[in-house]
């Protein structure tokens, strides 16, 4: 196999590393066939995991919780995820880790019957905010699409029930909006596709605490403004707040702290990336030189 085979990215599936166009799954697995998986996404960047081992605990709860095992460790699987970006020779990578329930005996319905399988791969990073956006600020939609109750589908645990998110940026996209922040039913936002919410309103930032997935990149964010002196409050936030907030910035792996400018056509604040927001994308990108939250992949 030559370097170039692995240039679009590199998988670990089955026990071998391959390719990422040679990895592929039974179409009789029930991560596909009844979104009984679960994953986690973390980031390379400058050739350097970021709070690697955060994502794999995150990731390890969420196999317990859905009763998955699979036959790797923290460390091993720590070692598969950077000898899939060490032969990618990616520096800025999206990396990401799931188990499946897999596939049952043959005419069995018993989840229990399955054989959960794992596989990993990394390929070039992603981002959720093109460069414009990212420079400009995102037009964010508020859908009065409802976030699955999280009563039935438990948020924290990293899944791929997407039906709800992908309905929410169709409904943007209809709009001329970048992408949309769901609701929970009572007058609240949650959180989006693949990101989490923070607004400034009266000088504190707010971000809500239930119905959502616990983001890295959230947690991070409360974390690094502890640091900076900028209060977060992490509670409820109405549809109404979220409208009239001072500034508004969502939180991802997939591409960090990201600026909202626009809120269905609206200006947020004189629609120019704030202050407090532009003080947090720059403490995020610092903390990726901390050794508190960094390991070298090469
Ligand atoms: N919420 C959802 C539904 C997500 O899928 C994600 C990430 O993919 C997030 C929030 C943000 O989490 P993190 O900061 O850990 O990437």
């Amino acid at each position: 196999m030559t370097q170039n085979a692995y240039l679009s990215g590199v998988a670990f599936i089955d026990e071998k590393i391959v390719p990422i166009s040679e990895a592929k799954i039974s179409v009789l697995d029930w991560g596909l066939l009844h979104s009984d998986a679960t994953y986690d996404v973390v980031h390379v960047y400058d050739g350097a995991f970021f709070r690697l081992d955060d994502h794999i605990k995150r990731f390890e709860s969420g196999m317990a919780r859905l009763q998955m095992n699979i036959n790797y460790n923290a460390n091993q699987l720590k070692d598969i995820l950077i000898r899939c970006v060490r032969l990618s020779g990616l520096h800025h990578a999206y990396v990401e880790m799931v188990c499946t329930r897999g596939v049952p005996k043959p005419g069995s319905r018993d989840p229990r019957d399955c054989v959960n399988q794992f596989f990993a791969f990394a390929v070039p990073f992603s981002w959720i905010a093109n460069e414009r956006q990212r420079a400009e600020g995102l037009k964010l939609h508020i859908s009065d699409v409802q976030r699955i109750d999280p009563a039935a589908v438990d948020p924290t645990i990293k899944n791929y029930h997407w039906m709800d998110l992908t309905r929410g940026l169709f409904a943007a996209y209809e709009r001329d909006q970048d992408t949309a922040v769901l609701v929970d039913g009572k007058g609240n936002v949650v959180e989006g596709p693949g990101f989490n919410i923070f607004a400034l309103v009266k000088g504190k930032l707010v971000t809500p605490a239930k119905g959502i997935l616990m983001g890295i990149t959230r947690r991070t964010t409360i974390d690094l403004a502890h640091e900076k002196g900028i209060e977060v409050a992490e509670r409820e936030l109405t549809v109404q707040e979220l409208r009239n907030a001072q500034e508004i910035f969502i939180t991802s792996t997939a591409g960090g702290i990201m600026p909202v400018t626009q809120v269905d056509g609206m200006f947020v604040g004189d629609g120019a990336i704030g202050p407090t927001t532009q003080t947090m994308i720059d403490a995020y990108w610092k903390a990726h030189s901390d050794p508190r939250y960094s390991t070298p992949a090469y």
